[in-house]
């Protein structure tokens, strides 16, 4: 070549530029110049080591003395030259230079027995010019995919986190995609707070994390959140364990605050050392954030729900009220009787009158039940169209009666005309008893009352007895 091919340089360039991924360029680069100049080796000097691990001569820049021509062409931007008598060789760097900024330096090596002419030295920096821009390019290009698909999977979450699914479907899903996203092998998710004595696991977290050796890492990191409460990323874990029971090297801990104080955390773990980047942990930490939003608001919603006590529609006790109230007097009484009442086929009063006269004979039922208890006595929305009383002191016999009493007036005042169902269980001191125990028994009697007729009472454990 006498003067420089810029048809070629030109063809060359447009191929360079086609490539989206860094690799593939660096790679495409390398087939280049040993097409072009067979007889001379090279390599590449990146000042990132990003792209050390393929198969492809790129070895790390370093400023140092030795290395001063490699240094001045990276901070210069232009071509040098270095003669190596001992090696006999003639060595020239070459930027790769894009417009913002120099990304690195072909070395290109001729033995000394070819020099280099002028010409050729001009087609190179040309060469690794256009190769510069061209990495410039695809490292832009891959930068700003990686942004989307980081934005992606925020606006993602934060979406899915919002649409009020109950907290453990939320906990799933957040490990899923943590798990998915980082590769991480293990996500666990924690309620840790000042009041709380011990740590709870939730729902979500993977099964490691309910076993005994999972112990181990979260005592460890709950020690060192207390002093401070910032995100935590180890390369290689230091437990207190010996070598061959840690599993688990890199981890990633991620509190959620509130206000000042610590809720919670989240632990992210791989069995490979220095797994995860800080790219990855900072993501993580975005995503939690997220999380520990929506965790407290259906923290909140979960704590609200318990604070009522009246059920909005009937104005009877709410479900919970009621819970505590039989746990209550199981402690302390020494018997009592449970009435769980169920609408005869519901489905058709609001199928054929509508949802809002189906509401009124609800109203209706939770009246026609105020108007047959006592002081002492708790009637309450079981559930949907299913009403409870509880009668703390009052034996099986008399809690029938009441039943019975209920179940009657109904059929006869009710308007629009319904009927109702009951199962009734009772307990006393002389039998050891639960209160899921108890509902169950008067479930199952409501269950035979439907089967064999309905507007009707039926007592636990003796199913013949109906009336
Ligand atoms: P069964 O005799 O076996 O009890 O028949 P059913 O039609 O009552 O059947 P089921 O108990 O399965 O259905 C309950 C129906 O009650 C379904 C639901 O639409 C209705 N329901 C539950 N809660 C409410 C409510 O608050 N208001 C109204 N209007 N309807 C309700
Ligand atoms: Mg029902
Ligand atoms: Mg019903």
């Amino acid at each position: 070549m006498d003067i420089v091919d810029y048809k070629k340089l030109f063809e060359i360039g447009e191929k360079l530029h086609s490539y989206l991924d860094v690799e593939s360029l660096l790679s495409e680069l390398f087939v280049i110049l040993k097409e072009e100049y067979p007889n001379f080796s090279y390599y590449l000097l990146l000042s990132q080591s990003t792209y050390k691990h393929s198969d492809l001569p790129v070895i790390d820049l370093e400023y140092d003395s030795e290395n001063i021509a490699a240094t001045n062409a990276f901070l210069t931007g232009e071509i040098q030259y270095e003669f190596s008598r001992s090696e006999k060789s003639t060595i020239l760097y070459a930027p790769l230079k894009g417009k913002q900024g120099v990304y690195g330096v072909v070395q290109i090596i001729a033995p000394h027995s070819l020099d280099i002419p002028i010409n050729e030295v001009e087609f190179m920096t040309l060469l690794a010019g256009s190769a510069g821009a061209a990495f410039e390019n695809a490292q832009h290009y891959q930068q700003s995919r990686k942004t989307i698909l980081e934005l992606q999977l925020i606006n993602e979450t934060s979406y899915r986190l919002n649409s009020n699914l109950p907290l453990a479907e939320t906990l799933s899903f957040m490990a899923e995609q943590i798990k998915s996203s980082f590769y991480a092998q293990e996500v666990g998710f924690f309620l840790d707070s000042k009041e709380r004595v011990k740590v709870k696991i939730l729902p979500g977290s993977t099964p490691f994390f309910f076993s005994s050796t999972a112990e181990t890492y979260i005592d460890y990191i709950k020690g060192k959140l207390k002093k401070e409460n910032d995100p935590l990323l180890f390369g290689d874990i230091n437990l207190p364990l010996s070598m061959q029971s840690k599993r688990y090297h890199s981890v990633m801990v991620v509190p959620v605050v509130l206000g000042k104080n610590l809720k919670g955390f989240s632990i992210i773990m791989h069995e490979k050392p220095y797994f995860f980047s800080f790219e990855t942990f900072q993501l993580l930490q975005t995503l939690v954030h997220h999380l520990s939003l929506s965790l407290t608001n259906s923290m909140l919603r979960e704590e609200l729900k318990k604070l009522v006590t009246t059920d909005h529609l009937t104005k009877l006790h709410s479900r919970n009220y009621l819970d505590e109230k039989i746990q209550f007097s199981m402690k302390k009484d020494n018997e009592g009787t449970f009435i769980l009442i169920d609408i005869d086929n519901f489905k058709e009063i609001n199928d054929s009158f509508g949802h809002q006269i189906g509401d009124e004979v609800l109203i209706q039922l939770a009246n026609f039940i105020k108007g047959n208890i006592r002081g002492e006595d708790v009637g309450a929305r079981w559930g949907g169209e299913e009403l409870a009383i509880y009668l703390p002191n009052v034996p099986l016999d008399a809690g029938v009666v009441i039943a019975q009493r209920i179940v009657a007036k109904v059929s006869q005042n009710s308007n629009p005309h319904i009927t109702v169902s009951s199962g009734v269980s009772y307990w006393n001191r002389e039998k050891p008893d639960t209160y899921q125990y108890l509902f169950k028994r008067a479930d199952e009697a409501l269950y035979h009352a439907k089967g064999t007729g309905k507007n009707k009472v039926v007592t636990q454990g003796d199913n013949s007895k109906t009336s």
